[in-house]
């Protein structure tokens, strides 16, 4: 039989990030000690207080389907949580609740974008950026940053990255994957540029709006004079209350992006699930007080992980300030041959490193970055420094 798969997903890359974390489990099922730093998922447990709402909620037959753009109750804890955390306005027909964020961002790239629409994305970007604005018909421009600049846009480049068919501009803050946070006076320097190009959207992905050791916290773009009506802010449950499974992101954006999402969504998934969007309600509904155990403990392994990789000859590193990934440059390897291995690029050097060390990380490739690899420190204390220390000893 003749295989007619689409252009469409022959064009497509696999999710590097799901594809290591698959290896990582098939070479740990063959028996192998691998430790998983592939993937950005907490690896705590989702608080009890959440657990017993999804309980509930059974208990109480929510079983059907609900609205296509999520549960008002939901939409209302989701509002509320914009004003107390971020102070945005967003009514109910503003907000959009999805099968997690990426569905969130795949649903705004359909509803902003036509064919040969361009969208900016500073490099490092999150790994389906990419993909989902190629699936649009859109095309990625990308801006490389420097680790210097701590990998992020400034208002000179992203002006010299516009042109008449720029749509949007996608970025997270705090990034996946260099963790870098952008302030409030950086995300005044690019609001400036846009001012002079109203016709462009941003998409700010604050997933890890909650993960950011900075003392000036977290703005969103939103915020900021002129901004608000060309936002569109992203965030959802997976990262701040280690709710990855159970697949709960929204957004908050003009009532036209908002409504074309709920149309969209109304023709592919008919909403997201039922139980997961209650126990999302108590989760938004609980001050942040109750999750900051989990933002401690990522900070005192960032810490941990920048003093230990610190140690390695040729990893260059930025401070992350957010979010829970290191991603060290480490193109000095390229060219040099380690037990019998040539390194010709961060690839070669990611798969090095799972071979031979047992550890998965990803390659900067897949974020945008050819020169570095991303380490996730969602892992326990015992862990990262056995996978720090594995990886100094095949250097
Ligand atoms: N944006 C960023 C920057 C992420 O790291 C992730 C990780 N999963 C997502 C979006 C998607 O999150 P979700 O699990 O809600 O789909
Ligand atoms: N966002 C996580 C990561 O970057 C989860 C994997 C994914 O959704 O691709 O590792």
């Amino acid at each position: 039989m003749s295989n007619h798969l689409s252009d469409r997903i022959k064009n497509m890359s696999t999710s590097a990030t799901l594809a290591m974390a698959a290896k990582a489990r098939e070479l740990r099922n063959e028996g192998k000690d691998i430790i998983g730093l592939s993937l950005g998922e907490p690896d705590f447990n989702i608080p009890d207080f959440i657990k017993d709402a999804a309980k509930q909620a059974i208990d109480e037959n929510y079983s059907s389907y609900t609205p296509v753009d999520g549960y008002a109750e939901l939409k209302a804890a989701i509002s509320n949580k914009f004003k107390r955390d971020n102070n945005l306005d967003y009514g109910l027909n503003q907000i959009v609740v999805s099968t997690g964020a990426k569905q969130s961002l795949f649903n705004v790239a359909m509803v902003v974008l036509n064919p040969g629409d361009e969208v900016i994305l500073p490099a490092p970007y999150w790994v389906s950026y990419s993909d989902i604005v190629k699936l649009a018909e859109g095309v990625p421009v990308e801006v490389t940053t420097q680790i210097d600049t701590d990998f992020k846009m400034t208002p000179a480049q992203l002006e010299a990255a516009i042109t008449p068919k720029t749509r949007m501009i996608w970025f997270s803050s705090p990034c996946n994957p260099s963790g870098s946070v952008y302030s409030k006076e950086e995300l005044e320097g690019l609001a400036e540029v846009l001012k002079k190009h109203p016709d462009i959207y941003v998409v700010s992905d604050e997933i890890y709006e909650h993960i950011n050791f900075t003392d000036g916290g977290h703005t969103s773009i939103a915020g900021i004079d002129g901004m608000y009506d060309r936002t569109v802010t992203v965030n959802g449950v997976s990262k701040a209350f280690a709710m990855t499974g159970w697949r709960i992101g929204y957004i908050g954006a003009p009532e036209w992006i908002a409504k074309g999402c709920t149309k969209l969504q109304g023709q592919v998934t008919s909403g997201a699930n039922a139980i997961a969007q209650r126990a999302v309600i108590t989760a938004l509904e609980a001050p942040v007080s109750k999750i900051q155990f989990m933002i401690d403990k990522f900070h005192e392994r960032r810490d941990l992980v920048l003093g230990l990789l610190g140690e390695i000859e040729g990893f260059n590193l930025n401070v992350p300030e957010g979010a829970f990934y290191v991603f060290p440059d480490i193109s000095d390897f390229f060219g040099k041959t380690l037990n019998g291995v040539t390194i010709n690029n961060a690839s070669d050097f990611s798969l090095y490193l799972l071979e031979h060390a047992n550890v998965a990380t990803v390659t900067g490739e897949a974020f945008g970055n050819p020169n570095c690899i991303r380490i996730s420190y969602a892992a326990s204390e015992k862990e990262l420094k056995e996978a720090i220390a594995r990886i100094k000893a095949v250097l």
